[in-house]
């Protein structure tokens, strides 16, 4: 419950009314221990699904869009037709499967330093984010 009045101030806070569908939006993304990576699609479904009614495209966009702006959410392309949203936005690495297209998370304890030798005058590195594809091995089938 005191979780529930969070989401609503939160709302409001980027300007949002505090609508049921927007509040369980909050739930399903921010009352959760594990890492949740969805797209806009995923999201609608999961919360039609839960809600036992539709909840349109539009309204998920732009409340997602809205975190994502503030910084509760961190967007990740794929592609130029596949983005991603991570509840995790602090920095940190990715697996992306492709034949589940899903997005699993990569600590940094997980890759050696990357040592990159290239400089681009002017400009410093801020921060290494790497993407590793992943597909199912069939090369000897
Ligand atoms: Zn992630």
């Amino acid at each position: 419950m005191a979780k529930n009045i969070n989401f609503i101030e939160k709302l409001r806070e980027l300007g949002l009314r505090p609508t049921k569908q927007r509040v369980k939006i909050c739930e399903v993304l921010f009352n959760r221990d594990t890492t949740f990576h969805f797209t806009i699609n995923d999201l609608v479904k999961k919360i039609s699904t839960e809600m036992f009614e539709k909840i349109s495209l539009a309204t998920v966009y732009n409340t997602v869009h809205a975190f994502e702006k503030k910084g509760y959410l961190k967007e990740i392309l794929i592609n130029s037709d596949k983005r991603y949203f991570d509840t995790n936005i602090a920095k940190h690495h990715h697996f992306y499967d492709e034949d589940t297209q899903e997005l699993i998370d990569c600590n940094d304890v997980d890759i050696d330093p990357v040592n990159i030798k290239k400089n681009i005058t002017g400009k410093k590195i801020n921060s290494i984010e790497i993407m590793i594809r992943v597909a199912s091995d069939n090369q000897n089938q």
